[in-house]
């Protein structure tokens, strides 16, 4: 069974002294949390301090991005095996902020995804629709549009190495990204079944394994609706990520809605037939 995963997007966030009061807070009320893995992503400079913070707990680390390119004359990009170099896990691809603030194409977030499966990382690449894609009635299309760069765009050895890294997959209405509004449980369960769906035209046991998390407008309040959909795997969260409760808050839901469906999921118990 598919365990959930709750990952942080810090963004452009944190300072030496509150990522240290934040990081401890999580490694305190973060352990033995079972069904969850729980991550944050940081911004580059501080994966060093990440590193010295979180490396003996159950909290993994990991970049926000990954340069297209591996090394040479790129003023101010950051290879994917610098910020392996740092003990990251995890790699963010194709966030809709980069895609609309930097204009990065579908292309160059699958170079981007290529680099990091070769540095060992594992990238969550985010895919999902505008408002007025999804008004128009072309949530699907867009977003199988993206997933093309995963499904078709990954060559046998690299989808090979996808499949050893865990890729994640995170869909991320952008209307719901920073908004305070979420995409309902059943507008999000629709989208995850669908990208499985995709997977599965390549390759079925993937599909089955992958890990497909929801990101726009976590939070408590909301969490357990959209993680208990068979198909929501866990979160990417942004703002509730910078508030020590509410990560934790989620990651406890997280484990409640991984428990609730394993017992579900489990064969019953032979019920005993008592003689009158
Ligand atoms: C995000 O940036 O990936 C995100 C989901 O942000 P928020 O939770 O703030 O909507």
């Amino acid at each position: 069974m598919r365990q959930k995963l709750v990952v942080g997007n810090w963004k452009l966030h944190g300072g030496l002294l509150e990522n240290q009061g934040l990081l401890n807070r999580l490694k305190q009320e973060l352990h033995d949390l079972l069904g969850v893995d729980a991550a944050v992503c940081l911004p580059y400079v501080y994966l060093f301090q990440a590193q010295a913070l979180l490396q003996d707990s159950s909290i993994a680390w990991g970049a926000q991005n990954v340069s297209q390119y591996t090394e040479g004359a790129f003023t101010s990009c950051i290879s994917a095996k610098m910020v392996a170099e740092f003990g990251c896990s995890y790699t963010i691809i194709g966030h809709s902020e980069r895609r609309a603030l930097k204009l990065e194409s579908n292309q160059v977030a699958t170079k981007r995804m290529l680099n990091a499966l070769h540095a060992g990382l594992t990238p969550i690449f985010c895919v999902g629709e505008t408002l007025d894609e999804r008004d128009g009635d072309m949530a699907e299309l867009i977003v199988r549009n993206q997933m093309l760069n995963v499904v078709y765009g990954l060559d046998d050895e690299a989808f090979a190495l996808a499949k050893k890294f865990n890729m994640v997959i995170a869909y991320e209405p952008v209307w719901a990204i920073g908004t305070g509004e979420h995409a309902s449980p059943d507008q999000a369960q629709r989208m995850h079944a669908f990208i499985r769906m995709m997977i599965a035209e390549r390759d079925r046991d993937f599909a089955d394994q992958i890990r497909i998390v929801y990101g726009g407008s976590m939070t408590p309040q909301n969490a357990h609706s959209l993680l208990s959909m068979p198909d929501i795997d866990g979160g990417l969260l942004g703002r509730a990520a910078l508030v020590a409760e509410d990560f934790i808050e989620i990651c406890k839901i997280a484990s409640r809605c991984y428990q609730q469906k394993k017992v579900f999921q489990e064969p019953m118990a032979a019920v005993p037939v008592f003689e009158a």
